[in-house]
């Protein structure tokens, strides 16, 4: 008789939060102590439902664009960064800017700017519709081409195939990622990138951490929300191994028919899911066995912006 539960949860570790997620989160919260409500966010600080609702509920008010904040408010951009316009429409309307952009998106709109001011046409491989790669985008339209699968890497052409950079998305998967970079090498044998790679660490590790125990979990869960590009790389990536995978919000998007027969649990969160979370999916399984698989520590921090520094009266 197969067990009705598993008995057993493969968790991976890294997992959930990393540190420009910390960091942007942190901005919110300071935000709101020191300035007062509102504070107005553009777009969802993190893709994540339960932190967007927690700071909401606080006195967060997010929007799309920056036509629906006050003149003169205090705006938060989120952790996946703007473009140079937002940043003018900003500086338009008189807004009081704290920029929660995570300093390593930051450092691929650096790498766009340097790319495109020294002639080459950039390259960007990523999602489209993806709110980092319009960021990074606008830092040099004119001369930026999105690139989002090998498909589209067969095809691509470029004014001048002496003079192409590439730069990536901070969250792709990285095993997809080296073969796109592959047939731009082919295609382009002058092809340039940035010194170090622009998928992150916490992206790398946690798909890492995800490999570990996919192949011996006869089901993969995946803590995130539908627009967290870093957790659905996770999904896929289990899939493409071979093991059946899916999204879950939080616990009560567990599907009692998705554990018929299952053994033996693979669990992660993507880089914008709370810890606590997790903890609710372990619980909601049952009584299992809970190891613990970590493939690398982590370490990094970033530093708050000057804006909400505590030692920064507000101004
Ligand atoms: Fe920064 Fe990577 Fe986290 Fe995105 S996933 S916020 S790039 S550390």
């Amino acid at each position: 008789m197969p067990s009705p539960v598993p008995h057993t949860v493969l968790l991976a570790a890294p997992r959930s939060f990393c540190a420009g997620v910390e960091r942007a989160v942190e901005i919110v919260e300071r935000a709101l102590v020191q300035r007062g409500r509102p504070v107005y966010v553009r777009k969802q600080i993190v893709h994540n439902v339960h932190v967007v609702a927690d700071l909401a509920a606080r006195g967060a008010v997010f929007v799309d664009e920056l036509d629906e904040v006050p003149r003169g408010a205090t705006v938060v951009f989120s952790a996946h960064g703007v473009s140079p316009a937002v940043r003018a429409q900003a500086r338009d309307r008189a807004l009081r800017v704290i920029d929660a952009t995570c300093p390593l998106v930051t450092k691929v709109h650096a790498e766009a700017r340097r790319f495109a001011a020294r002639g080459d046409t950039v390259l960007l491989v990523g999602h489209a519709d993806h709110e980092e790669v319009e960021g990074t985008l606008g830092e040099a339209p004119a001369r930026t081409i999105v690139v989002e699968d090998v498909a589209a890497a067969r095809v691509v052409g470029v004014p001048d195939p002496a003079r192409v950079s590439y730069l990536t998305q901070t969250t792709l998967a990285v095993d997809e990622t080296e073969e796109i970079l592959a047939v731009l090498h082919a295609r382009f044998p002058e092809l340039r990138g940035p010194a170090s790679d622009d998928i992150c660490y916490a992206t790398t590790n946690r798909q890492r951490a995800l490999s570990a125990v996919a192949d011996e979990a006869d089901l993969v869960l995946v803590v995130g929300s539908a627009n967290s590009s870093n957790s659905l790389r996770l999904v896929e990536l289990a899939r493409r191994g071979g093991t059946p995978a899916y999204l879950v919000e939080d616990a009560g998007a567990v599907r009692p028919e998705w554990l018929a027969g299952v053994r033996v649990v693979g669990l992660t969160a993507g880089a914008s899911a709370p810890p606590r979370l997790v903890d609710e999916v372990i619980a909601a399984l049952g009584p299992v066995r809970v190891v613990e698989r970590e493939t690398a520590t982590e370490s990094v921090h970033f530093t708050l912006p000057a804006a909400v520094r505590p030692e920064v009266a507000p101004s």
